[in-house]
């Protein structure tokens, strides 16, 4: 008829068969692993990857959280060529390396550079768990420490976010050895009186959560994050004692006195900054 070429709907309606459906391209929507609500992935980025619903914290990639944390441009990476060796001649670890180089774009499970957050200079680390699960080989453990001397050395506070299954097994002893490595620097850093944050995401764990994530003067964690050193079934078998159902999140260790505070993604950014200015005025005022 004549007025259904000016109707502005359509009289069928589509419904996009099975084979369409599945055919949604991968990304464009996501479920939450924590309450199982489905949203929009762009939504779900607006929110800094915090799922509406029950404030799941996604995690985040390096690149991802030094943009949300670091003002706009006012990134400089260090370190950028560093490369990880093979010391031990491990079944298959160069080609792992190399698979998690090309799916994540990094070098290496750890992005350390120089930046402003909120104007205030600040020397950054960021540990990416999508490589090697963010575990700590000798270049990771290297990279901590050289940002640590840079910021004892230009007097910029320290700003570290973990995010780690622990060592590197694939570097065995080489790789335990950054525990005290990075340990080490930090006390630098330290006797230099200058600030380190701390902030444990999830998961930290392992020897990351045993040396310098539990090392800052400020200790950070964002909600519901997994922390701890081994796992809860060594530790049951261990101790023989059935452990509490929050065991090991960050709720659980605030309570405990292990962190200083828990803050959500939101409100993190806004956080560092108030600590930065405060820490900035304080030391001007001693000076
Ligand atoms: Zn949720």
């Amino acid at each position: 008829m004549l007025k259904d070429l000016f109707r502005k709907q359509k009289k069928y309606a589509t419904i996009p068969s099975e084979q369409a459906k599945r055919d949604i391209p991968e990304g464009i929507m996501q479920k939450c692993p924590s309450c199982g609500s489905i949203g929009f992935t762009k939504e779900l980025e607006k929110n800094l990857k915090v799922c509406k619903s029950c404030e799941y914290h996604f995690s985040l990639s390096a690149p991802e959280r030094i943009r949300i944390t670091v003002d706009e441009g006012c990134f400089f990476e260090y370190d950028s060529d560093l490369l990880s060796e093979d010391p031990l001649s491990f079944p298959n670890y160069r080609n792992k390396l190399k698979q998690d180089m090309e799916k994540t774009e990094l070098k290496e499970a750890v992005v350390t550079g120089e930046g402003t957050i909120g104007g205030f200079p600040a020397v950054i680390g960021v540990m990416d768990s999508r490589f090697r699960m963010g575990s700590m080989g000798s270049v990771v453990g290297e990279k901590i420490a050289r940002a640590a001397r840079q910021a004892a050395t230009k007097g910029y506070p320290f700003i570290l976010f973990s995010a780690s299954g622990g060592a590197r097994m694939q570097e065995g002893v080489l790789s335990l050895m950054q525990m005290a490595k990075t340990s080490a620097a930090l006390e630098q850093l330290h006797r230099k009186r200058v600030l380190f944050v701390s902030v444990l995401t999830n998961p930290t764990t392992g020897g990351v959560s045993a040396s310098f994530s539990s090392l800052g003067d400020i200790n950070i964690a964002e909600p519901q994050a997994l922390i701890g050193f081994a796992g809860r079934r060594v530790i049951e078998q261990t101790v023989r004692e059935k452990l509490p159902e929050d065991f090991q999140t960050a709720e659980f260790l605030l309570k405990h006195g292990q962190l200083d505070q828990v803050v959500s993604r939101l409100e993190l950014r806004d956080t560092l900054i108030q600590i930065l200015d405060l820490h900035l005025s304080g030391r001007d005022h001693n000076e």
